[in-house]
Order: structure tokens, then sequence, then C-alpha cells
């Protein structure tokens, strides 16, 4: 008996929020969870750009409905394209999505998930629960850094931070693998509205409590808002039914509550996948370490392009220096003369000070202020301040001592 899947999705503004941005979708046997950010009608536009285009895995599937790693993997290229191409608009400069998906591949006995960003799968089965994919975000990067605890990173201030999401640059790297699953798994994809205010314990209660995804979804969002619901709350579920003779026990919900989540089991060591190559890899028993980033796909156009940016940069770089440095007189002695340069007194990158005007002046002549004030070489903005300044130096005879 072939693997088949019961989807469902529940999503609330939560309780502070005036606005939705997340977003869900249930394709066949795919579904995704999007979370929008930037401005208040960026990330919802985000959001709902990125879903609609996630819609087309209907018309880009297999006959048997399958969506393929490379189908998936187009689909959130192009759910790329169409946010960075609409945050050009200066009034959604800055908008962007996560976006988490995953799909059955029923034949292989296989999910097939795709992240960028905050937004995460889980997998719940035989009563061990745990994350499978890898956060995008600043403060992720800190934990595994070991800069700062798990702990911590639920509260740091910066906690907001992604370090990856759709609409930031037409170059995206996606994490694609795939997970072995079994009847009675249970795959859940959410934002992170539900993660930050329930605990893994009190989630994984959940999904062992229901054997309908409907009911465990809903619940899922009921429990997140009596836990604060500071945030957009979405989350999927993906149900897996049959696979004769391979179904697994779930254990017990006492086994469960309270407890950490569990560890990856052996049966769904994960394999991975790019986008490109769907040949196995190695299983690598730590989901969120094996995810394999996609090499940036730069056209030609792109590249000269960027190098048209980078003369450019260099081109108005260097004019902002030469201005810069060229843009002051100062006196000083020459050859015991007082003479007026133009430039910065020591010189300022490549740019050294050059002579534009001399004058009659000894500096041996001057009395002590005023080699004093020679000395000290203040800058000036015009020549003619430079000017003022020669002229108001005195002399030892003028001064009378
Ligand atoms: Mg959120």
């Amino acid at each position: 008996m072939r693997l088949t899947v019961r989807c469902a999705a529940a999503s609330h503004v939560g309780m502070i929020r005036d606005t939705n941005q997340d977003r869900s979708i249930i394709v066949g046997d795919l579904v995704a969870v999007a979370d929008g950010m930037g401005g208040h009608v960026g990330g919802e536009m985000a959001a709902e750009l990125a879903v609609a285009q996630i819609a087309k895995a209907a018309e880009m599937a297999e006959p048997d409905g399958k969506v393929t790693a490379d189908t998936l993997f187009e689909l959130i290229k192009a759910a790329n394209m169409s946010v960075v191409e609409k945050a050009e608009a200066p009034e959604l400069n800055g908008m962007g999505t996560t976006l988490v998906a995953a799909t059955l591949d029923s034949e292989a006995g296989n999910v097939l998930l795709a992240n960028v960003g905050d937004s995460r799968a889980y997998l719940y089965s035989v009563g061990a629960f745990r994350q499978l994919t890898h956060d995008h975000s600043l403060v992720n990067e800190l934990v595994r850094e070991g800069r700062i605890t798990e702990e911590e990173s639920r509260t740091h201030p910066q906690r907001n931070i992604l370090t990856r999401a759709l609409g930031m640059s037409p170059d995206l790297a996606i994490d694609q693998f795939e997970i072995r699953v079994y009847g009675g798994d249970k795959l859940l994809l959410c934002s992170d509205g539900l993660t930050n205010e329930v605990d893994d314990p009190a989630i994984a209660a959940i999904l062992a409590r229901f054997s309908d995804p409907a009911d465990a979804a809903e619940t899922l969002v009921e429990k997140a808002l009596e836990g604060g619901g500071r945030d957009n709350i979405t989350v999927a579920l993906m149900f897996v039914d049959g696979g004769e003779g391979e179904q697994l026990p779930l254990l017990n919900l006492d086994d469960i509550e309270g407890s950490d989540p569990g560890e990856p089991t052996e049966a769904h060591a994960p394999v991975f996948v790019s986008g490109d190559d769907t040949s196995e890899g190695p299983p690598i028993a730590e989901p969120a370490e094996m995810v394999i980033e996609k090499p940036p796909v730069r056209s030609r156009i792109r590249s000269a392009l960027t190098a048209l940016a980078v003369v450019a940069v260099l081109a108005f770089a260097y004019f902002v220096t030469e201005s810069y440095a060229k843009d002051a007189w100062f006196a000083d002695d020459v050859n015991g003369e007082v003479v007026i340069l133009q430039g910065r007194p020591d010189g300022f990158l490549w740019v050294n000070p050059e002579e534009s005007e001399a004058t009659d002046i000894e500096v041996a002549e001057l009395d002590g202020a005023s080699l004093e004030r020679l000395k000290s070489q203040p800058e000036w903005n015009s020549l003619d301040d430079a000017r003022q300044f020669v002229s108001n130096l005195t002399t030892a005879d003028e001064t009378g001592s």
C-alpha cells in the first residue's frame, strides 16, 4: 500500500497585530507556510506572492500528482523572483517572506522539504518530536557559534533578523532535503508565531492526541493564543497514512509530555537532495546540519551588471576621495617661505597637497605667535580664507618685539 497524506492548515492574526502576514497553502500532497515581513502592506504581499507561486505546483506536477525536487526548487526560485521584483517599488522596499514547504513522494516513501527563513518543519514519529529545518536567522547563527544559548535566543532583541528570506536577492540559497516517512508520521510546518509561544513537548502532545490534522491544527493555534499570541500564528500539517506493514506504533501520550523532543530515529535518517540532482547522499545524523545550499545561479547579464555596479561604486569613491582631499587650503613653511598649499596638511590617501601660491613672507621674520599659528596648520575651505590667514600673520618688526 502506497503512502497517502491528509493535510490541514490553520492561521490566526494573534492577540496583538492587526494584520495577518502569514500565509499557508495546500496543493494536493504539498503544504507550505510563508511568514511575510516588511511594512504593513509589504509583508502580507510577500507571503501572498510566495504561496501564489507554490499554487502552480498543481500544473507542474507529474501525471500522478508528484511534485519533484526540481519542480519545488523552480517554484521557490520563481516565488523569490516575484517578491524581489515587487520589492523594487519604493513603498514595498525591504519586504520579504520565509517559506517552508513539504511534499510527499509516495512511491519513494519520502517527504521532500524545502526551507528559506525561520519558519520551521518538525516531524512527530513514534512519540519522538524533532525539528527538521535549520533556521536562517541571526540568533541561530549565534547559538551555533556558542555565543548565546537556545534559551537566550528566544528573547534576544535581534531574534527577528533573518539571514535568508525570499525577496532579499535574486540569488537565493534554498535548503532542500528529503526524509523517509511511515504511516503514522505527522509533519508540522509552522511560522514562528507558534514556536515562540508553545514549547516542543506541548506541541508534541497535541500532535500525539489528534488523528485528524484539522483538529490538531486548530488546537495548536489555540495553544499559541493562550501562550500570548504576540505574532501571527500559522500551522500546516501533513499526516501520513498507509505503507502496509510499515505502520509504526505511536507511543502513549504520557511518554511525551514534559520530555525533551526525541532524537532522530534510524528509520528516519534523512538523505540530501539538491535542486538539480536527486541522487542519494550519505545519511547524516542531524537534519538541521545536513541541508545543502544550492550554488547561486547567476546569469551573464547579472554578472555584467554587477561588474558595472562595482566600477560605478569605485569611480564614485575615487571622485569623493579626490574632492575631499583637495577641498582645503593651508599655509606652510616651504624652504623658509610661507606658501599656501591646496590639500590636507598630511595628505589624504593618495592625494598629496600641492603648492597653490607663494607669498613674500619669510618664515624667519614671523613673530612667535604667528609662527605658532603657521605651525598649527589650520585648514581653510577656500583659497581666499587661506590668503586672509596669511595676511594676518605678523612679523617681529610689525609687533615691535
Ligand atoms: Mg512571524
